[in-house]
């Protein structure tokens, strides 16, 4: 056992909890991030692993822990109490998942709804409705299922970024193909995407309900129980490799299509890919109050400090599927510590 492992074991043990919870900060706001909650059989599932934030059960551990010890609020919660003027409730803590995966609805929302919690969902809007895969999982399959041939893509004007990914004998593994892609600027991206999918067989049915987006009928039905939907943007945009003309249309047409369909006001997005740090900079961030957004989160890990002055870089807390309970709750506890 680690050492993290050991100290979060001892500060849950019965009698040091509510000792550890007298001393953490209540005034710091946790924001989790999550992706997907879903039991798989890792051995056999095809698609990215690390995205699985939790079992089904594990989340309901989760959400009862968090449901007995924080005050769960949203971005339209944080909001209001600035409008206000008032001082945001001590333990604050915000539930948001990335993407819009169907096991958001299938598997999170009932679970929320019976412990009577709100969650914002992040969603890149160009998926949703569709029986299109994400890009990312699309590609996870390829190379998981030893499909794709580096060695037939033309790499072009990406050579100096792929020169870095390259084994000694000089060849691109196809592990590292999305090392390489996630840094091409928007247009390369999307050029090398379509050099992969070249002849490549679609998914087949089964595969595909794996990893299926939301539909608007599931999205409009969570926002009448109270969950608050937020961008993602349209297409999975990087948003710090796209021209400012593309951000700005991506962050304009995936707010504008919510707003149409749940008929609230969007005031937060989820910066795609954000653990790199190209994929904010200061003109994104810029693109992202000019459209209008109010929050901006990315995926650094710590607690939020101040909401104020860290409103366009939130940082959050994210829950891994090897995240222990014990972990979990002493992440919580202590952000910083445990981030
Ligand atoms: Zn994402």
């Amino acid at each position: 056992m680690n050492k993290r492992a050991l100290l979060s074991s001892l500060m849950c043990r019965p009698v040091m909890y509510p000792v550890m919870a007298g001393v953490s900060n209540g005034r710091w706001v946790r924001i989790l991030a999550y992706h997907r909650v879903l039991d798989v059989e890792e051995q056999i599932y095809p698609f990215d692993c690390e995205l699985i934030s939790s079992s089904v059960r594990g989340f309901d551990r989760q959400m009862e822990h968090v449901c007995s010890r924080y005050r769960v609020v949203t971005f339209a919660d944080l909001e209001e109490y600035e409008r206000n003027n008032e001082r945001i409730p001590d333990n604050a803590l915000v539930i948001t998942f990335d993407d819009g995966y169907a096991d958001n609805y299938e598997h999170a929302f009932p679970i929320l709804e019976r412990y009577g919690l709100k969650a914002v969902f992040f969603l890149s809007t160009g998926y949703i409705g569709t029986d299109t895969p994400f890009w990312f999982e699309r590609l996870a399959y390829l190379v998981k299922k030893g499909l794709v041939d580096t060695s037939r893509l033309d790499l072009g004007a990406c050579e100096d970024i792929a020169g870095k990914w390259r084994d000694s004998r000089g060849m691109l593994p196809q592990e590292n193909l999305y090392h390489v892609i996630v840094r091409l600027p928007n247009r390369e991206r999307l050029r090398l995407l379509r050099q992969v999918e070249e002849g490549m067989p679609p998914l087949p049915a089964g595969e595909a309900a794996l990893v299926r987006p939301l539909t608007w009928d599931q999205v409009r039905k969570m926002a009448e129980h109270g969950m608050e939907m937020g961008s993602h943007t349209r297409s999975h945009l990087i948003l710090g490799n796209g021209s400012p003309a593309e951000v700005a249309r991506e962050l304009e047409a995936s707010r504008r299509i919510i707003e149409e369909q749940v008929s609230r006001p969007v005031r937060a997005i989820s910066y795609p890919i954000a653990s790199y740090g190209f994929a904010v900079n200061p003109l994104v961030i810029r693109l992202v109050q000019l459209a209008g957004y109010r929050f901006g989160v990315g995926y650094t890990s710590g607690p939020v400090r101040s909401l104020a002055k860290e409103r366009y870089q939130l940082k959050r807390l994210k829950i891994e599927r090897y995240v222990s309970f014990d972990r979990f709750r002493a992440k919580l506890l202590f952000p910083a510590l445990f981030a």
